[in-house]
């Protein structure tokens, strides 16, 4: 069902409200810290993936287009990457975010 304008804007006044309470604020801290070790954990996936593992040959999902850059199922994996083309590495990323989103629920 589509949410309405109106309830839209309510929601996210609701939201703005919470944010600026204490609790809101302990979630927001703890959100933050989880997410700044995860975009570590990735930059230095990226940087090991990319110094190690050359970009040739053809993706490695459809077979078709060039491999274009290295998708990382895990980055606690840095070496553990897919080589795939632009099309396939966006779907792959889609699938994983469905795949991890479904785990913490
Ligand atoms: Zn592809």
């Amino acid at each position: 069902m589509p949410v309405s304008e109106k309830r839209r804007l309510q929601l996210r006044a609701g939201g703005m409200k919470y944010r600026r309470t204490q609790k809101g604020r302990d979630a927001m801290a703890k959100w933050l810290k989880g997410y700044r070790k995860r975009e570590r954990e990735k930059n230095r996936a990226h940087g090991i993936a990319n110094k190690a593992i050359p970009l040739e040959g053809l993706c490695r999902r459809c077979r078709k287009l060039p491999a274009v850059g290295r998708h990382h199922e895990d980055y606690s994996k840095p070496l553990d990457v897919v080589l795939a083309c632009k099309s396939c590495h966006d779907i792959l990323d889609a699938e994983k975010v469905k795949r991890t989103s479904a785990c913490t629920e």
